[in-house]
């Protein structure tokens, strides 16, 4: 009896490793052509007159094709987390100011875009020096703040704040979108898990971004949590320690 229990478990993990490894293989062949595809729709928007039909054809291609890259590099991020060779290069990081570098120069425009307010506030004496990635911490930023944006109507708002203290470093990302329905909160950091008022509202989402970013947050030595509530919105705290000379 034990034996053959045995042999399934070790033909589960194969079988969970080939899967893992067909995905990789799959994602890695098909980042080459949608560059290309990328490319070519960018060169045919240059080419042809806004507010014809055939340039905002080539604006949809244009933007299916990086929602793909997205998942994409999503998938690759969740292969390398899961078999270790997701790396990292840990440095004196001020993440106050990566994050209103972020901010300025790219959820601004985006909100913009949304119809959201966006607000960044750094609330505190003190520098807030962490150990950290910046490639890493980026990819944090993007998803959370991305979110707030993705699951806020327009006339809401997306709030970053810093808060810097001797032992820890907090970033507090607070919208007053459609927050989380409350039977669905302990799922959120599954892998693939998307709530059925975000699926609503927003048909395309891979459900691996906050996966990612609890991985990263987590391989800092920090910690990340969230309060929401259904219809007035979500308030994300991701906590560091605080560098030490
Ligand atoms: P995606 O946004 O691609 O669906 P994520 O992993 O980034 O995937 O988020 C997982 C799920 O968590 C979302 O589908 C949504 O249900 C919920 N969620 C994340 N951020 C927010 C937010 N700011 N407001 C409401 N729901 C959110």
């Amino acid at each position: 009896y034990k034996i053959i229990r045995l042999r399934d478990i070790s033909r589960d993990t194969a079988l969970k490793e080939l899967k893992g490894e067909f995905v990789s293989i799959a994602a890695h062949q098909l980042r080459t052509p949608l560059a290309a595809i990328k490319w070519s729709f960018e060169i045919a928007l240059g080419g042809i007159q806004p507010g014809t039909d055939a340039h905002v054809a080539a604006e949809r291609g244009h933007e299916s094709t990086l929602r793909m890259l997205d998942l994409v590099n999503s998938l690759l991020d969740v292969d390398r987390i899961e078999s270790s060779r997701f790396d990292y290069r840990f440095q004196k990081t001020d993440l106050g100011l990566i994050t209103q570098e972020y901010v300025d120069r790219t959820i601004k425009e985006k909100a913009l875009l949304h119809g959201v307010r966006i607000i960044y506030s750094f609330e505190s004496s003190t520098p807030a020096f962490i150990s950290g990635d910046h490639e890493k911490l980026t990819l944090v930023l993007q998803n959370l703040l991305e979110n707030g944006l993705k699951y806020t109507q327009q006339g809401g708002q997306v709030r970053a704040t810093i808060h810097s203290s001797n032992d820890k470093v907090t970033l507090e990302i607070a919208d007053t979108g459609i927050g989380i329905p409350l039977s669905e909160q302990t799922h959120l950091f599954e892998k693939f898990y998307r709530a059925d008022n975000a699926k609503r509202l927003v048909a395309n989402g891979s459900g691996l971004g906050l996966y990612i970013v609890k991985n990263i947050v987590e391989s800092h030595g920090g910690s990340i949590s969230f309060k929401s509530e259904e219809g007035r919105g979500t308030t994300f705290t991701v906590s560091f320690p605080a560098w030490k000379e």
